[in-house]
């Protein structure tokens, strides 16, 4: 923390009028930005630390608006099944099977994993033992938001295993919930925040959605669910309730603007108009449904979305149903594959799907008025990309947001500064010992997998 200068690189603030700053600076004291301009009008800031800038771009901090920490040791179990396999018969087993150390070893892999990449705020929808995941947010110095993934009712065909931490009534689930919450919502200085949280449909009863709801208005937190995430779930939640899903919880009475809704690939008009008269939140998460064929690229509805003014963030989702956490990649694919599947060449550019990374990002986590762009007086998430490199070169001033969505990469991000905090500097990070945990969630992974109830074989022959 002190006092940071940030000068003589390009500096995208993501600010109202979307300005770029050739040759800009960035000044940082403790937590905030002081300033944002021309590097020539703030060479007289005094820093205890300057970083030169110069052929790199200064830009916001990446928001992934949803990304499961607890499943970065899943890395390699979830490939190539379908949606209700991949939950029920692969990740449920391998979340039962979750200790403590283990949780909280994913968890900071994930957020090497996120830090390396330039992400620094990250919504994590939960799975369970969710205070590991906050201690290691809180370590790594990644801003971030977690939840507890709520369930209360199981079917044959949507089996939960035994021990399943979230195998609970609806009156556990309440009050787990309600606990995280009052735990760790605003720790750390604000950094950290946490809301309420349903897994998806199939295990979410009416008194649960009611219950949560009335809950999360009382506390003025967010409800993150998986939502819509393909065919087979919307005909699930039909032939139970006889409305598709957003109707359904229409008919509930509970949309609200704290509604912050996941995949959401399979959706009607009528519903579409639902979620703009209710200022709904939807996170695209193309990397997982070209992962899980999930039909958001064929058949989703994002363009019209985005286009109804429907607030529209982006996530990369987790290490086991993308497989990659890397934000760049996330707004490639943003920007491509709806152009790919109506074949129009034109569809989501490339500045909005930087707008998704960044902005959209802070408005569908309500955190907007702190993060989410380079404002005199918001918070000091800012990421350094170095762009003399073979993937940026050439480059001109009517190239640059299009180089950066369709070239850039994660590995490009030299410097992320968090909070203020420099927790990544050539590529560093400081915050914790990379190697070490490396080492430690290969090994603990290795033991977690030896009691998976299935087996799963290379392919070709190992030696
Ligand atoms: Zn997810």
């Amino acid at each position: 923390m002190g006092r940071i200068l940030i000068q003589n690189g390009t500096v995208i603030t993501m600010d109202p009028k979307r300005r770029v700053i050739k040759k800009g600076a960035v000044a940082i004291e403790n937590d905030r930005i002081v300033d944002v301009g021309r590097a020539e009008a703030l060479k007289d800031f005094q820093a205890d630390t300057v970083f030169d800038a110069r052929d790199r771009i200064v830009m916001p901090g990446l928001i992934d608006a949803h990304c499961h920490n607890v499943q970065m040791l899943a890395r390699g179990l979830g490939d190539d099944v379908d949606l209700i396999a991949w939950c029920y018969d692969r990740i449920f087993p391998y979340e039962t099977l979750l200790t403590d150390e283990a949780t909280y070893l994913s968890a900071l892999l994930c957020c090497v994993e996120m830090i390396r990449t330039g992400t620094t705020c990250v919504c994590d929808p939960g799975g369970y033992r969710m205070d590991n995941v906050g201690r290691a947010l809180a370590e790594t110095g990644m801003r971030g938001i977690i939840a507890w993934a709520g369930m209360d009712q199981w079917s044959d065909d949507r089996a939960l295993p035994d021990g399943m931490p979230g195998k609970l009534s609806t009156e556990e689930t309440l009050r787990v919930e309600e606990k995280l919450v009052k735990d760790w919502n605003g720790r750390e200085g604000g950094r950290i925040r946490a809301c309420y949280g349903l897994r998806v449909e199939p295990n979410v009863s009416d008194n649960l959605y009611r219950g949560i709801n009335q809950l999360a208005k009382r506390d003025g937190v967010m409800v993150e669910m998986h939502a819509a995430v393909n065919k087979d779930q919307v005909e699930w939640v039909k032939k139970r309730t006889g409305h598709t899903v957003i109707e359904h919880m229409n008919s509930l009475g509970i949309l609200g603007d704290h509604w912050y809704l996941i995949h959401m690939a399979v959706l009607t008009d009528e519903e579409l108009r639902m979620l703009k008269a209710n200022d709904c939140r939807v996170i695209h998460v193309p990397g997982a449904t070209l992962h899980g064929a999930y039909g958001s690229a064929t058949v989703g509805k994002f363009p019209e979305l985005i286009d109804m003014g429907v607030t529209v963030a982006l996530g990369c989702d987790s290490s086991a149903a993308n497989n990659s956490l890397d934000m760049f990649r996330a707004m490639y694919e943003a920007a491509t594959v709806h152009k790919e599947a109506r074949i129009v060449p034109d569809l989501i550019a490339p500045e909005k799907a930087l707008e998704m990374a960044t902005i959209d990002g802070a408005r569908a986590v309500h955190w907007d008025n702190e993060i989410g762009s380079l404002e005199k007086g918001k918070k000091a998430d800012v990421i350094v990309v170095e762009t003399r490199r073979s993937n940026w070169i050439p480059l001109h001033d009517f190239s640059l947001i299009p180089t950066l969505v369709y070239s850039g990469e994660g590995a490009d991000v030299e410097t992320v500064i968090i909070d203020g905090r420099v927790v990544m500097e050539k590529r560093k990070i400081k915050t914790v010992n990379v190697k070490s945990v490396l080492r430690r969630a290969q090994r603990a992974t290795e033991k977690l997998v030896k009691k998976l109830p299935y087996k799963l074989q290379p392919k070709w022959p190992v030696e």
